[in-house]
């Protein structure tokens, strides 16, 4: 019998119709094997660590369930992206049409070049943390063992 596992991905971007662009990038994870598939309310926060005049955000989570491995899912994620016309090679946070990061794989602790779940900054990031608290209000990050609310009540206000 085939493993299935819950997974939590973050879509991100600030160029072009952010909403279109995220209901076609589930439309294409559907069709590419994730079941069960929920996006949260589309957030828009203001860039971090970006070049001054970088356009705002908007960030949304989404759940769902996948049969194969954590780096097919990336590999999935990578081709979408590409197809969403974001370039290969590019800088972290630059302006982009589309961003999907891999927050949550089930309980799973990766740490290699290709692939680290949970996402390193996830814990940080109140951009990340708020859509995400809309659909998994209970889960933990089991790295730090820390819940989503947990991450948010420590966060500083201007992150
Ligand atoms: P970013 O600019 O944030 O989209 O980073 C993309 C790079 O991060 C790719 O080369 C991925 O192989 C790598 N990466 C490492 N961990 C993750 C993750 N959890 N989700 C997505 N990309 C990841």
């Amino acid at each position: 019998m085939v493993k299935s596992t819950k997974f939590a991905i973050m879509l991100g971007g600030n160029l072009g119709d952010s909403e279109k662009i995220f209901v076609r990038a589930l439309e294409k994870l559907a069709s590419g094997g994730c079941r069960e598939l929920k996006m949260s309310r589309i957030h828009r926060s203001a860039a971090v660590d970006c070049v001054p005049g970088t356009p705002d955000f908007s960030d949304a989570a989404a759940t769902g369930e996948w049969d194969g491995s954590p780096f097919a899912l990336l590999r999935l994620c990578q081709e979408i992206e590409r197809e969403a016309g974001r370039p290969a090679d590019h800088s972290s946070r630059e302006s982009r049409t589309l961003d999907l990061d891999i927050i949550l794989f089930g309980d799973a602790v990766i740490d290699t070049p290709e692939l680290k779940v949970p996402h390193p900054r996830a814990q940080i990031r109140r951009f990340v943390l708020e859509p995400l608290s809309e659909l998994l209000p209970a889960a933990r990050f089991p790295d730090s063992g820390r819940k989503i609310e947990e991450c948010l009540g420590i966060l500083p206000p201007e992150v």
